[in-house]
């Protein structure tokens, strides 16, 4: 079966792309890079750098959708921002246009959302029920929602991976993160009591493969760990797993100063529990923190 891919040269695409092919499934990745680069991050896939190369095609057993730029990469400016929806809404708008022109529309579309669609929700407890809080990141996700869901109205099964903070080796957030607790500069953001609804990228990727090939799967699924940890929690956890202290705690005022808006993905956050995936049986490998943090720091 043939799947297409955006994102596909990203930290959870990857390994997504290689799962994928060990499966047996065959792979086309949407992507801005060369096709070589692309082959020697993701395996032997074919690649296209133009979704206009894609209009009239046959079709695809399912497209699996997770382009975007990196949210905490940049300050975010308006310019900034225009270019974190640019790159998940546009592109998903252009994407579902192309699949409408297709002869066969897929089985399946599974993209990309995140927690943040529910915004700061201090410690309550999350599920995708949850009424979320208006703010930037709301707004963002919930809108990159809307453009997949269009492909409802016209019978294709659509998936929402509303995805936490991922951990896993090279790469991501914790790759951040490491190099200032190995040096025993790390501790806690802020007051350390926001949560982090954290998740090991393995998870995910099962994640997103369950909701392909799960043909019951639908609608917005939260993905993350069974265990959110509050940041001093998380904190801790890895300290002990670097064997390093933590008594650096980083002010709330310094990381706004430093970060702006954007410190408000650090300082705020969602005890988000994986309601859904758990209700109809999808099973996590890494349920508890700290196995999940020793296996992305390690090799
Ligand atoms: P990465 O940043 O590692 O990769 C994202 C991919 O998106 C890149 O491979 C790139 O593909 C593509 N991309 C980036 N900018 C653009 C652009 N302007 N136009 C088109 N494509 C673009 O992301 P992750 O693998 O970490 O995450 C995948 C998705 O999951 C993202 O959408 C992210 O928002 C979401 N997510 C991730 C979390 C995390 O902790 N990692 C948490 C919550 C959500 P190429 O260069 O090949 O074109």
């Amino acid at each position: 079966k043939r799947v297409l891919i955006t994102g596909g040269t990203g930290f959870i695409g990857t390994v997504l792309c290689r799962d994928l092919i060990s499966k047996g499934y065959s792979l086309t990745v949407l992507s801005r890079q060369g096709a070589d680069t692309v082959r020697a991050l993701c395996g032997r896939v074919e690649v296209t750098a133009d979704l206009k190369n894609l209009e009239g095609h046959p079709g695809f057993h399912a497209v699996i959708n997770l382009a975007g730029e990196g949210i905490a990469d940049k300050r975010w400016t308006e310019a900034r921002k225009q270019a974190l929806r640019d790159s998940r809404i546009g592109v998903t708008r252009r994407l579902v246009a192309t699949i409408k022109s297709w002869q066969n529309l897929p089985e399946v579309l599974v993209s990309g959302s995140a927690v943040g669609f529910y915004g700061d929700q201090r410690d309550h407890l999350v599920t995708e029920d949850t009424q979320p809080n208006a703010e930037f990141t709301h707004e963002l996700c919930h809108d990159w929602e809307q453009e997949a869901l269009v492909l409802e109205q016209d019978g294709v099964r659509v998936c929402l991976s509303r995805t936490g903070v991922v951990a896993g080796r090279a790469g991501g957030f914790l790759q951040r993160m490491i190099l200032p607790f190995r040096l025993g500069l790390g501790g806690r953001l802020g007051s350390g009591h926001q949560f982090m609804p954290w998740v090991h990228r393995n998870d995910v990727v099962a994640g997103l493969i369950w909701m392909l090939e799960y043909d019951r799967a639908h609608g917005a699924y939260n993905m993350v760990s069974p265990n959110p940890a509050t940041n001093r929690e998380f904190t801790r956890t890895l300290g002990k797993v670097l064997h390093r202290p933590t008594l650096f705690p980083a002010p709330a005022p310094i990381l706004k100063l430093a970060l702006g808006e954007m410190a408000t993905l650090l300082l705020t956050g969602q005890k988000a529990v994986p309601m859904r995936l758990q209700n109809e049986g999808f099973e996590f490998k890494f349920p508890e923190l700290r196995a999940a943090l020793e296996e992305s720091v390690t090799g």
